[in-house]
């Protein structure tokens, strides 16, 4: 079976659809980009797949198994948000442990994951410097080096770059492409972005008030109407 499948979900707040009967399939070590204007249901996805919000109807499966009753910490998904929410009171290094410690974790294979993540981001050594320290571009670093601790089976990004300049959002964009394919991650992430959405992904979907569009590669779906 695909990694992720959607089978006809929808999620209601009060009256209205967010997302409505939504099929979708990732497959293992892809990364599909979510495409469309605010407000059309793409953060929703993310979180019906977290178990952050439950839908009124369908499935979500992971694996083949229906995720319906399974809480968010055994989903085995990671999460990276907007605005990124480091916890401003820890270093980089307790950052980037938390969801080990939290999954028992003891002190030395933290200490060796963290360090083997720093390295992985780009940030070398940077343990024990202060989060308040850093720049944008690092605090993403940081995040994503925090999502990716516990090695989760599909790693989900909202708007993962989305309050960097331009310039370093086309440099990281390409970085973190590299990065997934040499991981082998699966991703399922949300732009509005479209250049980001075309450099990062191997299939686009576009939402539209709480449907699919289009779905296609990036070729495919720069050439449609
Ligand atoms: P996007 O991520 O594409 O901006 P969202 O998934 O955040 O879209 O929202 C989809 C629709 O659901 C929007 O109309 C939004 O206002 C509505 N919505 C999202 N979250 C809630 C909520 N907690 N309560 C009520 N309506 C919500
Ligand atoms: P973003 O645009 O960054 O995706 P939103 O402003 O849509 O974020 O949503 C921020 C928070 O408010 C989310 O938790 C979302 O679920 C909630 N939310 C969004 N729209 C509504 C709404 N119409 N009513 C209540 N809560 C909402």
């Amino acid at each position: 079976p695909p990694l992720l499948r959607l089978d006809e979900v929808t999620v209601r707040y009060g009256r209205k659809d967010a997302l409505d009967a939504v099929d979708l399939d990732v497959a293992e070590h892809e990364t599909v980009c979510v495409l469309g204007p605010s407000g059309s249901g793409k953060s929703t996805m993310l979180r019906v797949v977290a178990g952050l919000q439950r839908a009124a109807s369908g499935r979500v499966r992971l694996a083949g198994r229906d995720q319906s009753g399974v809480p968010t910490h055994r989903r085995g998904v990671g999460l990276m948000f907007q605005d990124h929410q480091l916890f401003p009171q820890r270093d980089v290094g307790g950052n980037v442990a938390f969801g080990l410690r939290m999954r028992g974790a003891g002190r030395a294979e933290a200490d060796r994951r963290v360090a083997e993540l720093l390295d992985l981001v780009g940030l070398p050594g940077a343990q024990r410097r202060p989060v308040d320290s850093l720049s944008g571009g690092e605090q993403q670093r940081v995040a994503l080096a925090r999502a990716l601790a516990p090695r989760p089976r599909l790693l989900m990004l909202d708007e993962p770059l989305g309050q960097l300049d331009r310039g370093l959002r086309e440099r990281l964009v390409m970085e973190l492409r590299e990065l997934f394919a040499r991981l082998g991650t699966t991703v399922l992430a949300v732009t509005h972005d479209q250049g980001e959405a075309f450099a990062l992904a191997d299939r686009v979907v576009v939402m539209e008030d709480g449907r699919i569009a289009q779905s296609g590669t990036p070729l495919e779906v720069w050439q449609q109407p």
